[in-house]
C-alpha cells in the first residue's frame, strides 16, 4: 500500500483527523493506497495558503511572461513524466494505458498554449463620448480558484483548469475525486520543481461532503470549476450562488451520435463503437445515443454487432486492451441497474447486458459492451446518462425528425453526425443544441477548441483562448484630463 499525503503550502502534509481512506485498482478489485482523508480545516489551510499566494509573496510579482515561463517548464516537466503518470492513472481508474499514455503525452500542450497566452490577457482603451477623460480596462485574475475534478480523466480534466487558472494568475486548490486522487498528488509535485511558489498550487483529498462543499463554501474561495454529474454541479451553483462566487461547470451529456443513409457506413460504424465503448462508455461525450436513418437501420445495426463482439477485454496495462473495467463499484452496480430499467422499459437487449465473467477480466469490475435497440427516446435509458458501456439504438426517418429526437433530452454536451452531403452537415451543425458538433468523426478534442455544454451539461467553456475569461474580471479605470468637475449632483 502507498501513502499520500495532502499538498499544501508546496509540501506533502497530514491531513488534520490523521485520517485516510483506500483507493482501489478496478483491475484487481483491491485497494493498492491510502489517500489523506481532508475535512473543513484542511480546507481553511489551503484556501489560506493559496490566497497569501495570491496576494503576497513571489506570484503577484511575476511578470506575464515569467508565469507563462513557469507553465511552460511544467509542460516540459510533465512530458518528461507523461509515462510515470498515465501507468498510475490506469492503476487507480482502469483505463487504458493506451488511451492514457496518448492523453499525458498531450497534456503538456494546455501548459504551453496558456503559458503563451499567460503574456497577451490585454485591456483595451475606450473611445469615451466624453471630452476630458481617458478610460482603460484591465483584466485581472479572480483570486482563488477552487477546482473540483471527477474520476475519468482525472490529470487532463484537471489541466483544463489549471492551466487557463494560473495563466490569469490566479492560484488554486485543487479537489479531486475521492476515487482517483494519486494522480493529481503525484502531478503536483512537479510544481515545486517547475519553480512555482508555494501555495500557488494546493491539494486537498477527501469527500464531496467534507472537502468539496467546505471548499466551495469558503469565502476566500472567489471561483469555482467543477467538473462532474449534474447532480453535484447544481448543489455547487446553488452554493456558489449564496457568495455571489463565479462558476464553470463541466456536467455530463445524453449525446446523440446520427448516422443517416448517406453515410460512409465503414466510418460510422468505428465512429458509433468510438463513442460508446472507448474509455468503457466512462466519458462525458459518450455517444450513449445511436440514431440510425431507417434505410441502414438494420445493416448498421449488425455490423455494429459484429464490431462490438471482437472488442478485447482484460488488463488495461495492456496495450491490447480495448475495453477495461468500470472505475467504481457504485458505477459498476449502477450501470447493472439502468440494463434492468431497460430491459423493464422494453428495449431489445442486443448484445451483453451483463457482467463479464471471461477469464482475462480476472476478479475486476468489468461489464460486456452492452446494445440495447428499439429503444423510443422517451425511455430512461434514453434520457438519463449511465456513463457506461450501454448504446441505445434509435431509428428515425428524415432530417426533421432526427433533430427533434437529438434534442429532446435536457443536456447538450457533444454530438456526432454521419453524412456525406455537405449541406445537410452544415444544417445539423446549426440545428442541434450542444456545444460540440462532430462531422464524420467523434470524441475530438483539443487545447485550442471551445468545450462545454448546452442545457444542463454545464456553463462556462474550456479550452480556447477564451477559456482563459473564465478566469478573469475586468476593471475599468477613468482618468480625468481636463474636464471641469461641476455640479456634485449630477452625473458625469
Ligand atoms: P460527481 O459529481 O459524483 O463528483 C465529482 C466531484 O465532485 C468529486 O470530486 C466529488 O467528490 C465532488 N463532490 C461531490 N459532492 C460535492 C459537493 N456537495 N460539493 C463539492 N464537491 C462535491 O461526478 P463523478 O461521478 O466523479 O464523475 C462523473 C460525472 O462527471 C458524469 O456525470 C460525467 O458526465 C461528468 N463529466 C463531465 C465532463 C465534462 O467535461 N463535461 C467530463 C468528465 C466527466
Amino acid at each position: 500500500m502507498q501513502d499520500y499525503a495532502l499538498f499544501i503550502e508546496g509540501r506533502a502534509q497530514p491531513s488534520a483527523s490523521s485520517e485516510s481512506f483506500d483507493s482501489f485498482n478496478p483491475f484487481t478489485g483491491a485497494p493498492w493506497a491510502r489517500i489523506a482523508r481532508g475535512n473543513a480545516d484542511d480546507v481553511d489551510r489551503a484556501v489560506r495558503a493559496a490566497h497569501n499566494a495570491f496576494t503576497s509573496g513571489p506570484w503577484p510579482q511575476l511578470t506575464a511572461s515569467q508565469r507563462g515561463l513557469l507553465l511552460h517548464k511544467l509542460g516540459n516537466l510533465v512530458a518528461r513524466d507523461a509515462v510515470k503518470l498515465a501507468q498510475l492513472e490506469v492503476r487507480d481508474n482502469g483505463k487504458l494505458i493506451a488511451e492514457m499514455q496518448a492523453q499525458l503525452a498531450y497534456v503538456p500542450q494546455w501548459y504551453y498554449y496558456f503559458g503563451g497566452l499567460a503574456d497577451k490577457i490585454e485591456g483595451s482603451a475606450i473611445p469615451l463620448d466624453k471630452k476630458g477623460y481617458f478610460n482603460y480596462t484591465r483584466s485581472e485574475p479572480l483570486g482563488v480558484v477552487a477546482i473540483i475534478t471527477p474520476w475519468n480523466s482525472p490529470l487532463m480534466l484537471a489541466t483544463w483548469k489549471i492551466a487557463p487558472a494560473l495563466a490569469a494568475g490566479c492560484t488554486i486548490v485543487i479537489k479531486p475525486s475521492e476515487f482517483t486522487s494519486a494522480s493529481t498528488l503525484e502531478f503536483v509535485k512537479l510544481f515545486d520543481e517547475a519553480g512555482f511558489p508555494p501555495g500557488v498550487v494546493n491539494v486537498v483529498t477527501g469527500f464531496g461532503s467534507e472537502v468539496g462543499q467546505p471548499l466551495v463554501e469558503h469565502p476566500l474561495v472567489r471561483k469555482v470549476s467543477f467538473t462532474g454529474s449534474d447532480a453535484t454541479g447544481r448543489i455547487i451553483n446553488q452554493q456558489a450562488a449564496k457568495h455571489f462566487k463565479s462558476v464553470s461547470l463541466e456536467l455530463g451529456g445524453k449525446s446523440p451520435n446520427i448516422v443517416f443513409a448517406d453515410a460512409n457506413l465503414d466510418d460510422a460504424v468505428n465512429g458509433a463503437v468510438s463513442g460508446i465503448f472507448a474509455a468503457t462508455g466512462q466519458t462525458c461525450i459518450a455517444g450513449s445515443r445511436l440514431l440510425l436513418q431507417e434505410k441502414i437501420h438494420d445493416e448498421l445495426t449488425d455490423r455494429l454487432l459484429a464490431l462490438a463482439r471482437t472488442a478485447k477485454m482484460g488488463d488495461p496495462q495492456s496495450m491490447q486492451t480495448q475495453v477495461g473495467p468500470v472505475t467504481t463499484r457504485p458505477q459498476f452496480d449502477k450501470v447493472a441497474a439502468y440494463v434492468d430499467i431497460a430491459k423493464k422499459e422494453g428495449a431489445e437487449l442486443l448484445l451483453g447486458g451483463k457482467p463479464a465473467t471471461r477469464p482475462e477480466c480476472g476478479s475486476g469490475w468489468f461489464f460486456e459492451p452492452t446494445i440495447f435497440s428499439g429503444v423510443r427516446n422517451s425511455m430512461r435509458i434514453a434520457q438519463e446518462e449511465v456513463f457506461g458501456p450501454v448504446l441505445s439504438i434509435i431509428k428515425f426517418k428524415d432530417e426533421d425528425e432526427a433533430i427533434a429526437i437529438a434534442n429532446d433530452v435536457r443536456f447538450g454536451l457533444a454530438s456526432g453526425v454521419w453524412t456525406q452531403d455537405i449541406g445537410r452537415a452544415f444544417r445539423m451543425a446549426e440545428r442541434i443544441q450542444c456545444g460540440t458538433v462532430w462531422i464524420n468523426t467523434y470524441r475530438a478534442v483539443s487545447y485550442m477548441s471551445p468545450f462545454g455544454g448546452y442545457k444542463d451539461s454545464g456553463i462556462g467553456r474550456e479550452n480556447g483562448i477564451y477559456a482563459i475569461n473564465e478566469y478573469l474580471q475586468t476593471k475599468s479605470v477613468w482618468i480625468n484630463t481636463g474636464a471641469q468637475t461641476g455640479n456634485p449632483f449630477v452625473m458625469r
